[in-house]
């Protein structure tokens, strides 16, 4: 097992996505309320954090919140839009603060469509030259993309885009869109795609990578769409693996511990030969057709020996477990029970508040509220809605050191 927590730094962004699920909020956070979140991770056992928000390159303190959870052990990854990362000098100073991996985020190298999606112009630009930044500051570099319904049909031309003009791009990771929080549930009209409309473009794209010996991993996507490569969808490598997921999220939902990885099922899927290593459909916002879903005849366990062979992952690279096909058989807990289409994603007992909501927060959150009204009337995304009704804290309250169960 190799467990990954993620911490939310910030909730605001300099980009308007029309699927963003974890948009501006009133809460904050500061390198003490960050720092005890680390802290947790490591007393867990955990291999790496997760830096994202929002945009967490906007927060003062992401150098020093990633020079401490380096420093304590852990492998600090930052997911971000690459808008401040192109900048050589900041990308310089992630890489000194101890980052080893960035994520950023390229929806379509068809600059009109990316900047449909992000809702802003020269994203595009900007974030290519970000590639380029980390590259030369010695990061380690992954490309994140949402699928969605503007790029669903051209996921294999950006990858040809990116082998071509950025071979140096080693890792990709595709997650379709979750309609379920955020703009994306107020948008989904717009943006939610159909599963059909990228299941072609998606596996010439895996095709193209497996090809040229690159790596990738695809969240959200049901096994009946992944063909050949099912052992690079992340739902079933962590069902196989036993693994969890700790989300210090920004906002009221707080921290929830995710260990269980089983979605939404059809009929079909009683019949389908992946239903013990599949997540089935993640649809908790009803923006999907379960009727989409197609069992398959493929025996599993090929697709669970591949994914107990494979050390391409970093976290993998310590590992000395069992690795046998015989031993996951022991040991393997079943298939993941369905969560159904609003499961309650259970919060972790025992922890302590996720950042606080200030005075200063609150002016920030109306600031940023009343800017991203204005972007809504001119693309015509609507804005999600104000959900910030808690009572202000004091300025000085930290979060207390989290319970480790
Ligand atoms: S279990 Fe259901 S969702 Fe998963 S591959 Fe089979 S048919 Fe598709």
């Amino acid at each position: 097992m190799a467990n990954i927590g993620y911490i939310q730094v910030v909730r605001h962004c300099n980009h308007f996505c029309g699927f963003c699920s974890n948009p501006t909020t009133p809460y904050t956070h500061d390198f003490a309320s960050m720092r005890v979140l680390v802290d947790d991770f490591v007393a867990r056992g955990y291999f790496g954090v997760i830096l994202t928000g929002g945009e967490p390159t906007l927060h003062p303190e992401l150098p020093d919140i990633a020079a401490y959870a380096s420093g304590r052990g852990l492998h600090v990854r930052v997911i971000t839009n690459g808008h401040r990362l192109a900048d050589p000098a900041f990308a310089r100073a992630l890489h000194e603060a101890g980052v080893s991996l960035v994520h950023v985020s390229i929806y379509s190298v068809r600059p009109e469509v990316e900047a449909r999606l992000r809702g802003a112009e020269g994203t595009l630009e900007r974030a290519l030259g970000a590639l380029e930044a980390a590259h030369d500051a010695g990061l380690e570099l992954n490309v994140n993309c949402v699928i969605n319904r503007l790029n669903a049909s051209h996921l294999d031309h950006n990858i040809r885009y990116f082998l071509r003009h950025h071979p140096h791009v080693r890792h990709f990771v595709w997650n379709n869109l979750d309609p379920s929080m955020g703009r994306a549930e107020v948008n989904q009209g717009q943006f939610t795609p159909r599963l059909a409309d990228f299941e072609l473009s998606l596996h010439r794209a895996m095709r193209l990578l497996h090809r040229s010996g690159r790596t990738f991993r695809v969240e959200k996507v049901p096994l009946c769409y992944m063909a050949d490569f099912a052992w690079a969808s992340t739902e079933t490598r962590k069902i196989v693996k036993g693994e969890e997921r700790i989300v210090h999220f920004l906002d009221d939902k707080q921290t929830v511990r995710q260990t269980a990885w089983g979605h939404r099922y059809a009929e079909g899927c009683g019949v389908c030969s992946f239903r013990s290593i599949c997540g089935g459909l993640f649809d908790r916002g009803d923006g999907y057709d379960p009727a989409e879903l197609a069992p398959v005849f493929v025996d599993p366990r090929g697709v669970v020996e591949a994914i107990l062979g494979d050390r391409s992952d970093p976290s993998e690279s310590g590992e000395s477990g069992e690795r046998t096909l015989a031993a996951w058989e022991a040991r393997f807990a079943g298939p993941p029970a369905p969560a159904g289409p609003s499961p309650v994603v259970p919060r972790d007992e025992g922890l302590v508040p996720v950042g606080r909501i200030t005075e200063r927060g609150r002016r920030l959150y109306a600031s940023k509220r009343r800017l991203e009204a204005a972007k809504s009337r001119r693309s015509g995304v609507e804005q999600e809605p104000d959900r910030s009704g808690a009572p202000p804290e004091s300025d000085h309250q930290v979060n207390q050191v989290t319970k480790v169960t």
